[in-house]
């Protein structure tokens, strides 16, 4: 039998790593056991089959999920949302206003994927369309409840992309980051960026003040897991964002450019010091930190300065 992780992480709330790829502690979706149960994020279309195990085994029935929420639509966060409806019957996908459009209609999406990511975009999987009807296409402040005293509200969150959405769950006083917040690398406990392009440091930095605002107690990163101090960890994260933006802002002086940049990051900022190695053997972080989260901030400074 193939390995399966699910967590109790909170009070009704669990984690399953949906383990794209056979890839451990990278993707995690979360299940809200109210009255009915809420989801939140779907991963990839290619590991929904192991995200419909785990449901099994933590005992969901299909037609007991009413909400499946996705912070944004990129692949490895809502990919997943067009398979997995075809199973929760009764189900309707939260998502960003900016991204519905892209759920009822994810070819595009998978060609821009496909160009972006390449080889990782095959991992992912190519994502099925989700009926329209079937598409919540949420705003700021919208709430979610789903019973028992579970629910969900919309912390919009752009930055990382132009259509990100966080869910708060007051009871429990925590945060879903999705993208907003980093990649929390739980077994070393370190943060690294996911600021592909077109990041937009700028607004990224106003989500996290946003969130912060809110002072949760605990954040479930969807990369990876639950942390605590999570105040914390969003204000580590935001110096690490405009650490990387004062580098690449330097490289730029001077007339140098990416490779710089990333060779510099990898002098300068600790945590992705203490991080290489670990990067660097994954396979799909070792593409994507130090080369796409490094070109996302350089192209933000070379472009708004
Ligand atoms: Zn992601």
């Amino acid at each position: 039998m193939k390995y399966m992780s699910i967590t109790e992480v909170g009070k009704k709330i669990y984690m399953i790593d949906v383990e794209v790829a056979g890839l451990r502690n990278f993707i995690a979706t979360y299940v809200l056991k109210g009255k009915s149960v809420a989801i939140v994020e779907t991963g990839p279309a290619s590991s929904v089959e192991n995200l419909i195990r785990g449901l099994k085994e933590l005992d969901v029935k299909p037609e007991d999920v009413s909400y499946i929420a996705v912070s944004h639509v990129h692949l490895d966060h809502g990919g997943g949302a067009g398979t997995l409806v075809k199973f929760l019957p009764k189900a309707k996908v939260i998502v960003h206003q900016r991204g519905a459009p892209h759920l009822a209609n994810p070819g595009k999406l998978w060609q821009q994927s496909r160009m972006v990511l390449g080889r990782i975009a095959e991992i992912y999987g190519e994502p099925e369309p989700v009926p329209a009807g079937r598409i919540i296409a949420a705003s700021d402040g919208m709430v979610f409840d789903v019973g028992n005293d579970v629910a969900l509200k919309v912390v919009e969150t752009l930055g990382h992309a132009s259509h990100h959405l966080s869910y708060y769950e007051p009871p429990s006083n925590s945060i879903f980051t999705g993208d907003a917040a980093g990649i929390y690398l739980n077994e070393i406990d370190v943060i690294v960026p996911t600021t592909p392009s077109p990041f937009r440091l700028d607004i990224a930095l106003e989500s996290l003040e946003k969130l912060a605002r809110l002072k949760p107690s605990v954040l479930y990163y969807t990369h990876f897991g639950k942390a605590n101090n999570a105040v914390e960890k969003l204000h580590t994260y935001a110096r690490q964002l405009n650490l990387w933006a004062n580098i690449a802002k330097q490289a730029l002086e001077i007339g140098e450019g990416l490779e710089w940049t990333s060779r510099k990051i990898v002098e300068i900022d600790e945590a992705v010091k203490k991080a290489r190695e670990y990067i660097e053997g994954h396979k799909v972080l070792g593409e994507t930190v130090l080369g796409e989260s490094v070109r996302g901030v350089f192209d933000y400074v070379k472009n708004f300065g």
